[in-house]
C-alpha cells in the first residue's frame, strides 16, 4: 500500500519557478490551492500584471490535490442560526455565497484548458436516524419549485437503487452536484492561471512581512536552501487554508486544522461497483463523524474516506479505521486490497463558517473550509480578488463578515480528541434511541 494519494498516480503535483528574477510584485498571494490559483486568476484576468503565489510544497500539494473531489456547496448552519451571529440581512447574503460557489466553480472550469474528470450524476447523503431522514424531508420542501425538481428523498428501500448498503435510513439524492478529479482540477487552474501570466513558485516558505512605504515587504524562505528572500508587493493574501503555520498567529487564533484521511482499493470488477454505487455518484452522510465515498473516475475502485482518529494518526494507523468503515458499509469489499492511504488537512472556524476579509495590519485572507470547499474555495478566492480590486458591492456576505477569535487556543488542537469522542457518542446516541415516525 502506497502513502501517497491515488490522485497523484495521474496527476502528481508538479514544481513551480524555484528562482525570483524580479522580486517586486503588485500582489504575493501564500498558498496554490484551490483559493490562491483561483484569486490569482480573478486578479490577472481584471488586468492586473505582476500576480505571483508562492507555495512551501508544490503546485495544490495541500488540500487541493488530496481530496475527496466531491462538488456541491451548502452550509454547515441554518439561517437562524447565522442571523443570531451576523444579523439577518448578512446571514441571508451569507447562505447565497453558498449557493453561488457551485455554479461559479462550474462557470470557471469552463474557462480551463485542461480536462479534470467532471462527473455530473449526483450525490447521495445518507440519513443515520429517522430524525437526519425527517430533516431530509423538511429541507426539500423548504426549497423553492425549480429547485425541488433536482431533490429527492428516498427510504431505506429506495435508496438501495442509488446506494446498496444496509447502514442507512434513506437517502437525499441531489442531482445537479457530482465529482472531479481534484489533483487535476488544481493543476487545471494553474496552468490557466499561468497563460494568463501569473508567476507561481514553489519550495518558498512565507515567514512574515512589515509595511514600508505603502508596500508589504514579505520574507520567504527557500525550503532546500533555508536561504531567505525579501518580496515586496502592494497586496497580500493569505490562501493557506489548513496548512497555516506560526507565521500569522491572527489566523492562527482564528482556525482549527484537523486531518481527513482516505484510501483506495485495487481495481475492482466493474460491475460490482456499478451495482454499489451506480452512475458513479458520489456519497457520504450525516454523522458527526461522516464517511464520504465514491469510486474512482473510471469507476473501477472505491475511494472512502472521513476522520478516522481525531488524533494526528499516520496512513497507515488510518487505514486499519477506514477500511473496517468501508466493509461497514460495503461488506462485500471484504477481499478488496487497498493500493493507496493518504490525509490532508481540512480547516474549520469556531462559527464553521468560511472567512474573507482584512487582517488589521492589511494583509487579506481567505480561510476555512469547513471540512469541504472545492467549488467554495474556488469562489471565495475569487470573492477575495475582488475584494482587492475594490470591486463595488464587494463588502457583503462571507467577505468581512466577523471572523471569531477562539479562546485559550494558539492554534494546536489540543482539544480535538476530546470532540472526538464527543462527537462518537452522539452518533451512537442517536442510533440507540432511532425510531421510524
Ligand atoms: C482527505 C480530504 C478529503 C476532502 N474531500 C473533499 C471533498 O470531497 N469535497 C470538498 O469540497 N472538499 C474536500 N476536502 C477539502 C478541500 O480539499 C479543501 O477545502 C480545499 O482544497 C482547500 O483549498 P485551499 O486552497 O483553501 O487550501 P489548500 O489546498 O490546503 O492550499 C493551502 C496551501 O497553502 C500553502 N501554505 C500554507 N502556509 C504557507 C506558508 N507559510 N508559506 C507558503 N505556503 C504556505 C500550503 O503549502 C498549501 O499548498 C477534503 C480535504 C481533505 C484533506
Amino acid at each position: 500500500m502506497k502513502t501517497l494519494p491515488f490522485w497523484w498516480e495521474e496527476a502528481e503535483p508538479a514544481h513551480g519557478e524555484r528562482q525570483f528574477d524580479s522580486r517586486k510584485f503588485a500582489v504575493v498571494i501564500v498558498g496554490s490551492g484551490y483559493a490562491g490559483l483561483s484569486a490569482a486568476i480573478t486578479l490577472a484576468e481584471a488586468g492586473m500584471a505582476d500576480v505571483a503565489v508562492v507555495d512551501a510544497m508544490r503546485i495544490g500539494e495541500g488540500a487541493s490535490s488530496r481530496n475527496g473531489g466531491q462538488i456541491g456547496s451548502g452550509a454547515k448552519f441554518s439561517l437562524e442560526q447565522a442571523a443570531r451571529r451576523f444579523g439577518m440581512q448578512r446571514a441571508r447574503e451569507i447562505l447565497d455565497d453558498y449557493d453561488q460557489a457551485m455554479p461559479f466553480m462550474l462557470k470557471r472550469a469552463a474557462t480551463l484548458a485542461d480536462d479534470f474528470d467532471l462527473n455530473l450524476s449526483g450525490s447521495v447523503s445518507g440519513a443515520h436516524s429517522f430524525k437526519d431522514l425527517k430533516a431530509f424531508h423538511a429541507y426539500r420542501d423548504g426549497l423553492a419549485p425549480e429547485k425541488r425538481k433536482t431533490v429527492e428523498v428516498l427510504d431505506a428501500q429506495a435508496m438501495q437503487k442509488v446506494l446498496k448498503t444496509d447502514i442507512y435510513r434513506g437517502a437525499l439524492v441531489k442531482h445537479d452536484t457530482g465529482s472531479i478529479h481534484p489533483a487535476k482540477y488544481v493543476r487545471a487552474l494553474a496552468n490557466r492561471a499561468r497563460a494568463l501570466g501569473v508567476r507561481i513558485f514553489t519550495g518558498f516558505r512565507y515567514l512574515g512581512t512589515s509595511r514600508g512605504a505603502g508596500r508589504f515587504e514579505i520574507r520567504v524562505q527557500d525550503v532546500q536552501t533555508g536561504g531567505e528572500v525579501k518580496l515586496s508587493a502592494e497586496k497580500l493574501l493569505m490562501a493557506a487554508n489548513g496548512y497555516v503555520g506560526p507565521e500569522a498567529p491572527w489566523l492562527r487564533h482564528r482556525t482549527i486544522p484537523v486531518q481527513s484521511y482516505m484510501i483506495a482499493t485495487e481495481p475492482l470488477p466493474f460491475d460490482q461497483l456499478e451495482e454499489l454505487m451506480p452512475l458513479n455518484r458520489v456519497a457520504g452522510d450525516t454523522k458527526h463523524i461522516l464517511y464520504y465515498f465514491r469510486r474512482s473516475p473510471d469507476g473501477r475502485r472505491i475511494l472512502f474516506g472521513g476522520r478516522a482518529r481525531f488524533q494526528t494518526s499516520t496512513a497507515e494507523q488510518s487505514a486499519v479505521g477506514l477500511r473496517r468503515f468501508m466493509l461497514h458499509t460495503f461488506p462485500s469489499l471484504e477481499k478488496a486490497k487497498l493500493t493507496h492511504s493518504w490525509f490532508g488537512n481540512v480547516c474549520f472556524a469556531y462559527d464553521f463558517c468560511s472567512h474573507v476579509g482584512r487582517m488589521a495590519d492589511g494583509i487579506a485572507y481567505v480561510s476555512c473550509c469547513n471540512g469541504g470547499g472545492i467549488s467554495m474555495m474556488t469562489y471565495l478566492g475569487h470573492r477575495a480578488a475582488e475584494m482587492m480590486l475594490g470591486v463595488p458591492g464587494h463588502d457583503r456576505g462571507i467577505v468581512n463578515s466577523h471572523f471569531p477569535r477562539i479562546y485559550f487556543y494558539n492554534g494546536h488542537p489540543w482539544f480535538l480528541p476530546a470532540v472526538g469522542s464527543y462527537y462518537r457518542f452522539l452518533d451512537r446516541s442517536a442510533r440507540l434511541f432511532d425510531r421510524a415516525g
